[in-house]
């Protein structure tokens, strides 16, 4: 149906239709000036010139940009930040994420135990809210970051008293510095015969991290995962430096946030803990998640329960997807099941056209090696 001639797409994009006939042999496809192509044919070539084809009927923007207009500044409101723990292998990430998760969620449900669901959202002792994310390590970190999703608003580094600053430690300075993320530092096994804090803030002032108590700007908190001692404080501390942030979310709005986990569930079908950035994602809400769309069949929170909205930084497992996304993956509530379903339906044309010229390349290639 859809379909543009050649002389007309290459004028469009600004260039020779010789280079486009040429560019369209090297994909298999034989062509003329003033030859008509059908539009899958035409994302590809436009592709393999980096340009973005969406068809004129379609534009995705449109459709997603109405959501995020109407973002009044005085409708935002203040929400809580989203915590990665980072720091070298066996200085206590793990065992911290479980410790706090443990001692602070609410568990109410039946037996005390929590659905792990990737993300959890914990009270601290003076009532703010702070928003772990439940994969430590800085793969994650980065993997989400190359998807172009900033998730995370501090990094806590981890850094065991009685072993000092190590090689990933140093990574993960370098992680959060690229990313613009501040550090709070958790200085872990204080409960360690051999801690000894004044090393780890004396290492840590030589790469940038100079101690507030030292004249400096970074926070640093004793704790220990084993004992429990300074976790209350830590978390203070944490909700204290995102107040110098001034995170804010407008609530009144359409969801759009990003995937944290995701998996094919035997049962439930497509599962993915998503965390709302702005807005509020409702039970019945039509999304776009990466390269698929649905409908939210049910809401789970961190504590197993079933909810029907979940607002900014709340993380939530979300049912009702037609595929499963990727961590790092947008998701953006839409205002009809239509709209979802088009733009993931353009998304995934796109993204076959880049596999297709992919494999077309790939193809030549060997072609021409077995010459
Ligand atoms: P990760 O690799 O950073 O996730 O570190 P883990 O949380 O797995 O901890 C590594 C080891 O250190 C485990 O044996 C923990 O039990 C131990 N550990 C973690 N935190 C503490 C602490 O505060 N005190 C003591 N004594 N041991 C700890
Ligand atoms: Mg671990």
């Amino acid at each position: 149906d859809e379909a543009i001639e050649l002389a007309e797409l290459a004028k469009r994009m600004g260039i020779k239709a010789n280079e486009m006939i040429a560019k369209l042999m090297t994909l298999g496809v034989m062509a003329t000036v003033n030859q008509t192509i059908d539009f899958e044919t035409a994302t590809l070539v436009a592709t393999e010139f980096d340009f973005d084809v969406e068809k004129a009927s379609f534009e995705e923007e449109a459709l997603l940009n109405h959501e995020i207009d109407g973002d009044d500044e005085d409708k935002k409101i203040g929400r809580a930040p989203v915590v990665t723990i980072m720091g070298h292998v066996d200085h206590g990430k793990t065992s911290l994420l479980d410790v706090i998760r443990k001692s602070k969620i609410t568990s109410g449900e039946a037996g005390g135990i929590t659905q792990h669901i990737g993300a959890y959202n914990v009270e601290t002792p003076n009532g703010g809210r702070v928003t772990f994310l439940d994969t430590p390590g800085h793969a994650a970190f980065t993997a989400m970051r190359s998807r172009g999703a900033q998730v995370t608003d501090i990094v806590i580094l981890v850094v065991a008293a009685d072993d000092g600053v190590m090689p990933q430690t140093i990574e993960a300075i370098n992680h959060s510095k690229a990313a613009g993320v501040p550090v709070v530092v958790a200085v872990n096994k204080m409960d360690k015969a051999g801690a000894d804090p004044d090393r780890i803030m004396r290492e840590l002032s030589e790469l940038d991290l100079l101690a507030e108590e030292w004249g400096g700007s970074v926070i640093f908190v004793k704790v220990s995962a084993k004992t429990g001692e300074g976790i209350d404080d830590l978390l203070e501390m944490v909700l204290l430096q995102s107040e110098v942030l001034e995170l804010k979310a407008n609530p009144d709005r359409k969801a759009m946030g990003y995937v944290v986990e995701s998996r094919l569930d035997t049962g439930r079908g497509a599962v993915a803990t998503v965390l709302v950035k702005q807005g509020t994602l409702s039970d019945g809400d039509p999304i776009v998640c990466g390269l698929y769309s649905g409908r939210i069949r049910a809401m789970i929170d961190d504590s197993g329960s079933r909810i029907d909205a979940a607002g900014p930084s709340t993380p939530v497992e979300i049912i009702g997807l037609s595929g499963v996304p990727d961590a790092g993956d947008e998701f953006i509530a839409v205002a009809s099941d239509k709209d979802a379903k088009q733009i993931a339906g353009n998304r995934m044309q796109k993204q076959r056209a880049k596999e297709l010229a992919k494999k077309s390349r790939a193809n030549l290639e060997k072609m021409f090696e077995n010459l």
